[in-house]
């Protein structure tokens, strides 16, 4: 018998392992049986080439007869043509490009599986640049074996993904060897859950996903499988959030007269009805005996850090402390003067000016110095600090806390599950609560899925009184006068007292060269993050020039276009003091334009900037432009986006900044964004060098299907934590998560 679980080699030679190993990165049994087919062939199609219509998309079974260049009638070069038969009649397969390629791959007499649209030249049936599987050689000699045979009695013939180094027929053949002797064991899908969705045994579907006998066969296997995907990784995330439900954490429920009702009284602005909710959820899961664990996620401006705020005040006035965690120096900064300014006296305790019942607020972060350090150390271990703001430091080993209550996580993306735990750890008595903050806003049941340990709030709303922001894509290359144009506009708002950003995807200079690290979880964000720009790589591909270089604009600009205006240079190989003076000279209004990296892109809060020109758009992603865009706009002044970009219109690119110039719904460009890139690729698949685990499960597209599986999930955990009555489910769990639990949880979805 086979199982899941064994090795690939053992079942089918090393050799063979190897090669799907190499290929798709495979281990064992189960991931080879879940490589699903890419599409597949339909047997009628294969062998009547007299009954082909033209226009319609065919694929065929047929052998090569003859193989020739032809010139091209007047111009220069040849065509590649190969006349095809099904033993009857013929089909002439055309080939303008890489015609030696096909010349070596179509073999005379060689059989091959040929898919495309039906045309006619010159009276004559053909297929312009078919899709090509060729089959092998031992087959062809022999005719059709009787193995080829078998596989093609089926009406749906499967086509793998394949690679150069074994074949879509290669692959098929191995995984039927393997259906023969499998061995699934329990099914991980609880029997009432199959009986209420109508959906086959497992058994059953893997066969008919690798061999269906009819569309219908197919569909089922299909439908019985994304349940397997949602349900699987549902209950991976329900039993999280119910062991760390489990955990015993402080209450801290709200007081009347405490600093959070003072700093209410106090607020310039009164909360728009999303934040009163988010608010008011907030404090109520605060109040409870087990830790909050949950999302706030809200539009770029939508007012998340007011809310975290409040909430970190209710934790102090209920004697605890509250941490809250920023990605970067520059935004650790920030959040440190703005929550400092917002609880003026209120911050203050022991100062001269400070309220009577006042906390203090600490800022801690790599870069401090040592007395500073000490400092804000003793703040936090002695509790005299009830907020205590920073990056990464916070987690070092020698910072203590007096009591921990509260962690504020802000721009989650850019923080693993590691450092949630790393931080919550430090808590004494119990786990602190934590809250997430995110203004990347992403659809609910990614969301779920992606955060699936966590609750999730939505802010949807922006406060009263912004102002709008307009967004224009500005064509470098057919437009140059548009470009002036822009300089101008930069130059007219500076008369007027407001500021601008000019943000390019790279640094320039001789420091490190742009890797892509962009501050992602395991790297070190307090010096990594920009040069996010999302096509860096592809431009090194593609032989584009490199993208355009903060430190080689901003002299460019400063001795042209914007010569006499106070230009600042912000990016995040500068040291953390430097970027701190820089930053507070933007605020306090000491430079007009900031020539910046995407360290700006997330958080930062100027309300007198109203203009953001983005250099080379085209190299960030829609939902990064979206919060860059975001930085403007902010105060009582219109805001102004400028995309410049020298892609051509109706290019892939220049449709996606026209998409951002169309919209400014986040929600929705998140979604163009999910749907642009592979969504492995979001749920972080790229960083963590793994596969994803989903294969036909779309976070997209099933929607309904992923919330039905959630709530099915959290039933069966909450009667059954351990899945001891579930033996099935608690096998594919394992298997889904493999050794590093919370890693794979946090990276590789
Ligand atoms: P984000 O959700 O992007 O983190 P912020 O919390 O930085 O947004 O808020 C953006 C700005 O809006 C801040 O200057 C904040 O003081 C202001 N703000 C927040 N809530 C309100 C409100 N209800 N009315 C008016 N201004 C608000
Ligand atoms: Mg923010």
């Amino acid at each position: 018998m086979t199982t899941v679980r064994d090795p690939l080699d053992r079942v089918l030679g090393a050799k063979t392992a190897k090669v799907l190993g190499g290929a798709f990165g495979m281990e064992t049994v189960g991931d080879l049986l879940r490589h699903y087919p890419r599409r597949y062939a339909t047997r009628g199609e294969l062998t009547k080439l007299s009954s082909l219509q033209e226009g319609e998309h065919v694929t065929i079974l047929a052998r090569v007869a003859l193989v020739q260049r032809r010139p091209m009638g007047g111009r220069r070069g040849d065509r590649l043509e190969a006349i095809v038969t099904d033993g009857t009649d013929r089909l002439v397969l055309t080939f303008f490009h890489k015609t030696g390629y096909w010349q070596r791959l179509l073999k005379p007499d060689a059989q091959g599986l040929f898919a495309g649209t039906v045309s006619t030249f010159r009276g004559r049936r053909q297929l312009i640049h078919p899709d090509c599987e060729m089959l092998p050689d031992e087959v062809t000699e022999s005719g059709l074996s009787a193995e080829m045979a078998a596989e093609y009695a089926a009406e749906l013939i499967p086509v793998y993904p394949a690679s150069a180094k074994i074949s879509s027929w290669q692959i098929a053949k191995a995984i039927r060897m393997m259906l023969d002797t499998l061995d699934l064991g329990e099914d991980p899908l609880p029997r009432g859950l199959r009986e209420q969705q109508g959906l086959c045994g497992l058994h059953e579907a893997i066969i008919a996903i690798h061999r269906p006998l009819d569309v219908d066969d197919y569909r089922r296997a299909r439908r019985r499988l994304k349940w397997d995907e949602a349900f699987v990784l549902q209950a991976a995330l329900a039993q999280r959030r119910h062991a760390a439900a489990a955990w015993p954490a402080t209450p801290r429920p709200p007081v009347s007269d405490g600093i959070a009702a003072a700093f209410d009284a106090r607020l310039p602005f009164s909360l728009t009805d999303g934040q009163r909710a988010a608010g008011g959820t907030i404090a109520a899961d605060l109040a409870c005996a087990f830790p909050m664990h949950r999302l706030l996620q809200g539009e770029v401006g939508s007012g998340k850090t007011v809310i975290a705020v409040r909430a970190m005040l209710q934790v102090v006035d209920a004697g605890g402390q509250a941490a809250l965690l920023a990605p970067t120096e520059v935004l650790a900064q920030q959040h440190y003067r703005s929550i400092c300014a917002m609880l003026g006296p209120l911050g203050q305790a022991g100062r001269l000016g400070g309220a009577e019942n006042a906390t203090r607020v600490a800022l801690l972060t790599g870069s401090m110095g040592v007395a500073a350090r000490r400092e804000a150390l003793t703040d936090v271990f002695t509790g005299d600090a009830g907020i205590v703001v920073g990056t990464h430091a916070l987690l070092e080993e020698h910072v203590r806390f007096a009591d921990l209550g509260l962690i504020v996580i802000d721009e989650q993306h850019r923080f693993g599950v590691q450092q949630r735990d790393a931080l919550r750890e430090k808590a004494a008595g119990g786990r602190p609560h934590v809250l997430v903050m995110t203004a990347t806003p992403i659809p609910r049941t990614v969301a779920m899925t992606v955060y699936g340990d966590l609750e999730v709030s939505t802010l949807t709303e922006l406060p009263a009184g912004r102002s709008p922001i307009g967004t224009h894509v500005v064509p470098v290359a057919d437009k140059p006068r548009f470009v002036e144009r822009t300089w101008e506009r930069v130059r007219e708002e500076a008369a007027q007292g407001r500021q601008a950003y000019v943000v390019c995807p790279r640094v320039g200079g001789t420091g490190p060269s742009a890797d892509g690290s962009d501050g992602g979880a395991a790297g070190d964000p307090d010096d990594g993050d920009d040069e996010g720009g999302a096509g860096l790589d592809e431009a090194v591909v593609a032989g584009r020039r490199p993208p355009l270089a903060v430190l080689d604009m901003a002299p460019s600009l400063a001795g042209g276009p914007l010569a006499g205006l106070r230009l600042g240079v912000l990016h995040g190989r500068m040291p953390a003091d430097d970027k701190d003076r820089v930053m507070r000279a933007f605020t306090e209004g000491d430079l007009d334009v900031l020539v910046a990296t995407t360290v700006i892109e997330v958080g930062v809060d100027v309300p007198n900037a109203t203009v953001m020109v983005v250099m080379d758009a085209d190299r960030f992603g829609v939902s990064q432009l979206h919060q860059l865009r975001g930085r403007v706009g902010r105060g009582r002044a219109e805001g102004l986006c400028l995309l410049l970009t020298e892609m051509e219109p109706g290019s892939p690119a220049r449709e996606r900044l026209d998409a951002v110039a169309a919209t400014l719904d986040g929600f929705s460009l998140s979604r163009l964004d999910l749907e642009q890139r592979r969504e492995g690729d979001v749920l972080g698949e790229a960083q963590a060098g793994r596969r994803s685990s989903l294969k036909l499960l779309s976070l997209l597209a099933d929607e309904d299907l992923i919330r039905q599986a959630r709530e099915d999930a959290t039933e069966v955990v909450a009667g059954d934590p351990d899945l001891t009555g579930h033996p099935g489910l608690a096998a594919a769990i394992s298997d889904l998560l493999g050794p590093q639990r919370a890693e794979f949880l946090d990276k590789a979805l």
